[in-house]
């Protein structure tokens, strides 16, 4: 028989291998700035065409390659950047597995432009299926040019899983982002389809952050910076009143590498405990350097996660850096600071570190700011408008107060006359008159002719709005204009996905326009909504919207019409009026489907006398 295991050849092993280095237009973005930033750089300029899709280029002006190298760059396991197994130990360069050329080559036309400074002529090589077409001297600027063209054009598979153009920019602004954010002293460019999107000169590194977060935080930053013998953090934490709904601004960097660590977060989310409302996020931009010998980054490269000799030090020692960093900027001197009762009572200023973690970090001189009680009283005290903001945040619906409904608040229930007449075809009919009950706040018992029906409030007012948003596809929804138009700012992520919704979202009645930078100004807001409650009510939408998750591939405005159903229904745990409980039950069956709420679960079970005397038969 003949032998059957044979050696793949070069472009097809380095294609199989490519798909773990690169899976999207994002992760060669970050490949190619890391190389950029290796080679001393201190101009990095990205150029994309359709989010990558069609060209990625990344121009740098750092040291450049000599014409073998240039060559061999593309070679898999070819790196300049170790070349014994102590050196992994020491790592101080971003790349040093010499995989992402070789990955990039597999799977994309590539070009390399690159002088030496000491050179006179440079070199440009031409790469397709990983292998070498072309190279030749050429006159180039000092430094690296390098562009890769259709991406995975030679793996339609995984071109074919490629997202929308807007979502695979996104994914591309988040890892410029978080390299720009690592080295402020390089100046960044983006230019996407030949318009400028970002200009970032080089500067500190509270420059850099403003840069990314937007100018309104000029004032709105604390600095955070710690110095032992075994780690060092510096950075900054939004004030309390920059807390998000959505996780969007929280960055940490070890050694400069952007990395993801749950259990870090949750470090600084500890710190801010009692100073932000429980579903919130605080933004931050922390960096810790130690020695690489204590960390383990050898983990896989694109993982974005990291092992320390000894987490809990380095937990303990960031809670403590961030509480540090909170309590002096809240005793700073300042006219517009009082004492606030309250806030004294918090938590995070009454207690201290534990014993624990004070142990393990006696190294720090850092406790002494934490031995005293009270040490943090004065907070700027919270204007009335702000605790409305955040009261209604919490309770998204007005109060089912009699006399408010008796009002006629109907802010959150659809009357039956916008729907149309009442469909006679409907099996189920609660009378007027007939009294209703609220069980545990959630389920509402009514009487119907031949025995009761019980109704899940929120699945079914889930069901009334969907339809309702549906509906506005075809007439669009009344819009209130808002007397105060609410300015929002969102990260940059955050801006271009809300971009991407303002259509969609005017027809539900949000008028909302850009206004500068990743800002928006929100004009006008559906009708029955209350108004001051619009900047939540937008920020968690887009939270909801990222993190949509179903089986099927919903259009983007059906996902937003759910998200806001799910979003505005009245929650189960409310207590509800008869008036309201009428008012819902009658809009659930004006529905096309009232007996299905849009996820698909029963909005109300039907209790047929004959099957409940069937129950209480012997
Ligand atoms: P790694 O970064 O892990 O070494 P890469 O495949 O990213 O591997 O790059 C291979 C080698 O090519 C690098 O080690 C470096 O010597 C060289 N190189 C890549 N990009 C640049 C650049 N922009 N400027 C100078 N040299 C570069
Ligand atoms: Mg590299």
């Amino acid at each position: 028989m003949a032998n059957s295991i044979h050696l793949l050849p070069d472009h097809i092993a380095n294609q199989i291998a490519a798909g773990e280095v690169i899976q999207r237009p994002a992760s060669a973005v970050k490949e190619l700035l890391e190389n950029a930033v290796d080679a001393g750089a201190s101009e990095i300029k990205l150029i994309i065409n359709d989010a990558g899709k069609a060209l990625i280029q990344v121009i740098d002006n750092g040291k450049g390659m000599n014409p073998i190298d240039a060559q061999n760059a593309f070679a898999r396991h070819a790196t300049s950047k170790i070349s014994s197994i102590e050196d992994l130990f020491q790592i101080r360069t971003m790349g040093f597995r010499g995989e992402a050329l070789a990955s990039i080559a597999a799977v994309a036309q590539v070009s390399l432009k690159t002088r030496l400074a000491e050179d006179e002529l440079g070199t440009s090589v031409e790469i397709e299926n990983s292998q070498v077409s072309e190279t030749s001297p050429i006159a180039c600027p000092v430094g690296t040019s390098i562009s890769m063209k259709n991406l995975f054009f030679n793996v339609p598979a995984r071109r074919n899983f490629l997202k929308s153009n807007s979502a695979e920019l996104k994914h591309i602004i988040e890892e410029f982002t978080r390299v720009a954010l690592a080295f402020p002293e390089i100046y960044f460019t983006l230019t996407n389809n030949g318009q400028d999107v970002f200009h970032w000169e080089a500067g500190s590194f509270k420059q850099r952050a403003i840069h990314v977060l937007g100018n309104s935080y000029q004032t709105k930053l604390v600095a955070v910076g710690e110095k032992t013998d075994y780690l060092t953090i510096s950075g900054f934490v939004g004030k309390p009143e920059t807390a998000k709904k959505t996780r969007s601004d929280q960055y940490f960097f070890v050694n400069r590498r952007f990395i993801k660590s749950a259990y870090l977060h949750h470090a600084i989310a500890n710190a801010f405990d009692g100073l932000i409302p429980k579903e919130s996020f605080p933004s931050y931009i922390l960096y810790i350097d130690v020695d690489p010998a204590q960390v383990d980054i050898n983990v896989h490269p694109t993982k974005q996660e990291i092992k320390f000799e000894d987490d809990k030090i380095i937990y303990a020692f960031v809670q403590a850096a961030v509480k540090h960093a909170l309590a002096q900027f809240s005793i700073a001197p300042s006219l517009d600071f009082s004492l606030d009762a309250d806030i004294q009572q918090l938590d995070a200023i009454q207690k201290p570190l534990t014993q624990e973690q004070r142990n393990n970090t006696t190294s720090s001189s850092l406790y002494a700011g934490f031995t005293q009680k009270n040490q943090a009283h004065f907070i700027p005290k919270v204007s009335e408008a702000e605790k409305k903001e955040w009261k209604s945040f919490f309770s998204e619906l007005p109060s089912s107060d009699q006399n408010e409904a008796e009002q006629g608040n109907e802010s959150f229930i659809v009357k039956s006359s916008s729907m149309g007449l009442y469909k006679d075809a409907s099996p189920v009919m609660v009378r007027e008159d007939a009294t209703l009950l609220q069980i545990n706040n959630t389920y509402i018992l009514a009487p119907v002719d031949a025995g009761f029906i019980m109704v899940h409030q929120q699945l079914a007012h889930e069901r009334v709005l969907y339809e309702k948003y549906q509906k506005a596809s075809v007439q669009p929804h009344a819009t209130q204009k808002s007397l105060f138009p609410v300015v929002l700012e969102l990260s940059v992520p955050d801006a271009i996905l809300l971009e991407d919704m303002i259509e969609d979202l005017a027809i539900i009645g949000y008028e909302i326009e850009p206004f500068g930078q990743n800002s928006f100004i929100i004009q006008g807001i559906p009708a029955d909504v209350i108004s001051g409650n619009e900047k939540n009510a937008i920020e968690l939408l887009l939270e909801q919207f990222k993190h949509f998750s179903g089986d099927i591939k919903f259009s983007k405005r059906e996902k937003l019409i759910r998200c806001m159903a799910r979003q505005s229904a009245i929650k189960a745990g409310q207590s509800l009026s008869q008036k309201e409980m009428h008012s819902l039950i009658e809009s659930l069956f004006n529905c096309d489907t009232p007996n299905v709420s849009a996820s698909g679960a029963p909005t109300y079970i039907d209790f047929k006398e004959a099957y409940l005397d069937g129950l209480f038969s012997k």
